[in-house]
Formats: C-alpha cells, sequence, structure tokens
C-alpha cells in the first residue's frame, strides 16, 4: 500500500479520553474510529490486523477439530424463552421488535440458537461429538464501555459449542480447546494464562479463563513463574490422542484471578517464583453440561437405543478485545510493535527523497518484493515524520532508504521490536525479512 494513497487517518494528539495505551495507540494510528458509545469502525490498518487475529483462531480451531458455520447476529426472543434465558439476561441483552412486533434480539452469544441447529440434524449417537464454532459480532450493553475495543458493545467473537454423548467425552472436548487456546494465543505473541473460572451450579473444574499480564488489566491475577516459561509452540499436539498430560501441566501449577484466589496454595509457593499482576481475559472455556440440551430438548438416540441428551461445553475468544490486548502486551513510548504474526504490514519502504532516480527505484523493487506486505512511504514529508509513523504503526520490519544507501546498492533495516540496525544489500535485506 502507498501511503500518499492510503486511508491511514493518524492523530498528531494524544487524544484525551482514552485511557489505556492500546486505546490511545489504535485511535492514534487510525486503526478505529468510536461510531457512538462502545461501537466502533474498523478503518483499513485495523482491520487488516482483526482479520489476521480472526484467521490464527480460526486455524487452530479448525486443527482441533471444531468446525466453523456462520450464524446470525439477530435471534429471535424464542428461542431465548426455551432456555428460559430470555428474561433471565438482563440490560447487556440488545431487544429489538420487527415490523410485525416480535420480539428479537441482537446476539450476545449463541448456546439457544447452536443447541437448536444441533437438535434440527442430530439423531444418532453417530451424529457426536461435534464441535461447531463462528466468528461473529455480538452485542452487550455493557454499562460501562471503556478502554476501547477492550470492552465495547459491539465486539467480534469466536464462540464454539461442543456437543458429546457423555462426560468423557466432554472432557476431551474441553481439553482440545484447552490446547487449542494455548496455541492460538501463543502464536500471537502473547503468554496467555489459563485460570481456574466460576462454574456456577454446574460445579466441577471445567471453567477456565485464560489471560494475559497487563499493567492495564481489569483483574488482579496471581501465578507460578513456570508458566510464563513454557513453551507452548515446543511441539504439535495430538488432538486425538491423549491431551490429559498438556492440561495436568498447567493445572498443577498455581494460576488464579482474585476471585478464585487461595492463599495458601499461593504462599505454597517459592517466594521467587511467584507472580503477582494485573491481567486481561481473551478467552473463556466452560462446561455445562446439559443445561441447554436438556432445556431445549435436544436428544439423539443412543448405541443401545436409548435416548441421550448430549454434554455441551462452550468456548469464546474475544477476537476484537485480543487486537487491543496485543498492543497492551507490544508497546513503548514510540508506539504499537506488532508480533510478525499479525502485524498489518509486514515491513514499512520509508522513501528519504522521493524524486531522487536511484533511492526510487530501489524502494520499488523491495515494495515489489513484498507483494501487498508491505506499505511505501511515498508522501512529500520528512524524514521525521516518516520515522515516527512508522514506529506508531509498529510494523515489524522498517528499510530506510535514501540517496547515499541507494548508490551504493544498500537498504538499512530497522528491527521495530529491537532497535537493531542493518545494512544490506537488498537481496539480503529482501531475505533477512522473509526469514524472520
Ligand atoms: P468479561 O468478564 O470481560 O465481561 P465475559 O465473562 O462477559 O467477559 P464471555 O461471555 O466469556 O466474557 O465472552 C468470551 C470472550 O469475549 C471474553 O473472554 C472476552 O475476551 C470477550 N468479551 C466479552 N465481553 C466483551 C466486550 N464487552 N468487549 C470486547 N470483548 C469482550
Ligand atoms: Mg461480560
Amino acid at each position: 500500500m502507498r501511503l500518499s494513497r492510503a486511508f491511514l487517518p493518524t492523530l498528531k494528539e494524544t487524544p484525551a479520553d482514552a485511557q489505556i495505551a492500546s486505546h490511545r495507540l489504535m485511535l492514534r494510528a487510525g486503526m478505529v474510529r468510536q461510531t457512538s458509545a462502545g461501537i466502533y469502525a474498523w478503518l483499513p490498518l485495523g482491520w487488516r490486523v482483526l482479520q489476521k487475529v480472526e484467521q490464527i483462531v480460526r486455524e487452530e480451531q479448525d486443527r482441533a477439530g471444531a468446525q466453523e458455520i456462520l450464524m446470525p447476529t439477530i435471534q429471535t426472543a424464542d428461542l431465548w424463552r426455551q432456555s428460559g434465558r430470555y428474561d433471565a439476561y438482563g440490560p447487556e441483552m440488545l431487544r429489538l421488535k420487527d415490523r410485525h412486533d416480535r420480539d428479537m434480539l441482537y446476539g450476545p452469544t449463541n448456546e439457544e440458537m447452536v443447541t437448536e441447529i444441533f437438535r434440527t440434524y442430530a439423531r444418532s449417537y453417530r451424529d457426536l461429538p461435534r464441535n461447531l464454532y463462528h466468528i461473529q459480532w455480538k452485542f452487550r450493553d455493557e454499562v460501562r464501555p471503556r478502554f476501547g475495543v477492550m470492552r465495547s458493545r459491539e465486539f467480534l467473537m469466536k464462540d464454539a459449542y461442543s456437543f458429546d454423548l457423555d462426560y468423557a467425552g466432554a472432557q476431551k472436548s474441553y481439553r482440545q480447546m484447552f490446547v487449542a487456546y494455548l496455541r492460538t494465543f501463543a502464536r500471537m505473541g502473547l503468554k496467555a494464562i489459563p485460570m481456574q473460572a466460576d462454574t456456577g451450579p454446574i460445579g466441577g473444574n471445567l471453567s477456565h479463563e485464560f489471560l494475559i499480564l497487563a499493567e492495564t488489566g481489569e483483574s488482579q491475577v496471581y501465578l507460578h513463574r513456570d508458566l510464563l516459561d513454557f513453551d507452548v509452540l515446543g511441539q504439535a499436539p495430538d488432538y486425538e490422542g491423549d491431551l490429559s498430560p498438556i492440561v495436568d501441566f498447567w493445572t498443577s501449577r498455581y494460576a488464579a484471578t482474585d476471585e478464585k484466589h487461595d492463599e495458601a496454595a499461593w504462599n505454597a509457593i517459592p517466594a521467587e517464583r511467584q507472580v503477582s499482576a494485573r491481567g486481561i481475559e481473551i478467552g473463556h472455556i466452560f462446561y455445562f453440561g446439559t443445561k441447554y440440551s436438556a432445556a431445549m430438548g435436544l436428544q439423539v438416540q443412543g448405541a443401545d437405543g436409548k435416548p441421550v441428551t448430549p454434554e455441551m461445553g462452550s468456548y469464546g475468544i474475544g477476537v476484537s478485545r485480543l487486537v487491543g490486548a496485543i498492543i497492551e502486551a507490544s508497546h513503548d513510548e514510540a508506539g504499537i510493535i506488532w508480533p510478525d504474526a499479525v502485524a498489518p504490514f509486514r515491513l514499512a519502504v520509508l522513501n528519504l527523497k522521493q524524486g531522487d532516480a536511484a533511492t526510487d527505484a530501489l524502494c520499488d523493487r523491495l515494495y515489489a518484493a513484498f507483494d501487498g506486505d508491505a506499505v511505501y512511504d511515498d508522501r512529500p514529508e520528512r524524514a521525521g515524520v516518516k520515522f515516527a509513523d512508522a514506529d506508531l504503526m509498529g510494523y515489524p520490519w522498517q528499510a530506510i532508504i535514501g540517496p547515499r544507501g541507494a548508490a551504493a546498492g544498500k537498504v538499512e533495516l530497522k528491527r521495530r521490536a529491537t532497535g537493531e540496525r542493518l545494512e544490506l544489500s537488498l537481496e539480503d535485506a529482501i531475505a533477512r525479512i522473509k526469514g524472520a
């Protein structure tokens, strides 16, 4: 993308109402525009990042055996009356009426709808297990929308729903999602820690929130340092095999939010291995048994011919919240530092002297080598402005090209994360960036 023609409305001043770094930086970098309280339009740079995050989520869901569908945002109240949640949900639900005066709602979540769909088609034990997910906008009329896309009213969520014949099957589905979540977040450069969460009336221990550590997190968390040191992507899991060793590693080390904090267990950890910090919730996995299947009459015929009420779980990831969370975890004074996997563009080519034939030619060649994955700062701006904008936008690599280097056929590469600079030939620069 050529910056001279791009729609990248950066802000010079720090927006006064943005309280946390990610919100400030997303506004300054022109990633989003608030259109009304807690509702955002995604502008080109933000939209690209959101799609990259979404794609990683999708790949890891697919790898774990979940299947993607797309359910609508608008639902009928009738579905929610079947589960009893229509009256129970409260003011976070946006309720609407259609022209025939029927009660509708903008979905805050999809347990009822997915149960209804599955109920229509599933007949026998051979139709299970199944895990269906979608990545769709949700609406929750939060009392206090704040921190930009972190707690918005309209937000993009991945929500998966598993259906199993028995508790052992439900545990397996739960573990598959547990491991898929670890990988998903690790691929985005995040250290996400699963923490025991409330199971409410369901009981048991199959509910975990995944949090990343960040000063601006809304929760206080306590954990064992081993969990931060673990290399999640070290080996590929076998989703059809036994995943309990992986899950057991994570659940045998202490990790809790303040709601679940246990002083005695915490004090048993050697002081130098204790980490207490603030955390941001980015995902939540939850087993809830037959709550919806029983209420909504979902039954299949078991192998012995008797009816079975499937065991269910739901698994959410805050896709749009993740964009903010990644920035909270990865930024400095100058701006965003995108992890390679979610960067809107891998490279920014900074032309320091527009119109100088050698400089233009070298810039063009480098830009062309990164088909669609680079921005080219060809604006008639001072070098300082280009440097500052590239730092703000956080592209992992900057290629700084001026007449002196161009005459010698050299590109100055800067790695945004470390500030490291290298002088390389065009070919070496391309190889270096592609190899990272
Ligand atoms: P929170 O405690 O932060 O309100 P929740 O428990 O209501 O979250 P879930 O219903 O488990 O959230 O939703 C799954 C995921 O969706 C959460 O882990 C979070 O990442 C994301 N999410 C929830 N509410 C919002 C929101 N208002 N804005 C952006 N993302 C959200
Ligand atoms: Mg909530």
